[in-house]
């Protein structure tokens, strides 16, 4: 398995599950204008905020890394196990692994 490269993109990414039905387009255009994402994947819709930087995120050098990383949540400590790669966030090493 290919190592994870400390981007950062998974403790800067919040997902969060709406259902099975697309929103409507006026609830897409009102999340959209707060530059969160509206995105179906595999048969469910999303919101999708990339800029949604956990507290706990620092930057040393060119890494980011976690600052409870012994203490980090167990939904943290599973990424991306057991996780569809298609959910898995654009650029992470994982999502290309075989
Ligand atoms: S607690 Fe740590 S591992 Fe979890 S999202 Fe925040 S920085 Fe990332
Ligand atoms: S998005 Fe992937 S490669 Fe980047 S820090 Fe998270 S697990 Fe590592």
């Amino acid at each position: 398995m290919t190592k994870c490269k400390s981007c950062g993109k998974c403790c800067s990414t919040f997902m969060q599950l709406i259902g099975k039905e697309k929103p409507s387009d006026e609830m897409c255009q009102l999340i959209e204008w707060r530059n969160v994402e509206v995105k179906e994947i595999d048969g469910l819709w999303f919101t999708i905020d990339h800029n949604a930087v956990c507290k706990h995120l620092i930057k040393k050098g060119n890494k980011f890394l976690c600052a409870i990383y012994d203490d980090r949540p167990q939904l943290c400590r599973d990424y991306p196990n057991g996780w569809s790669k298609s959910l898995l966030n654009e650029g992470c090493v994982y999502k290309e692994d075989e």
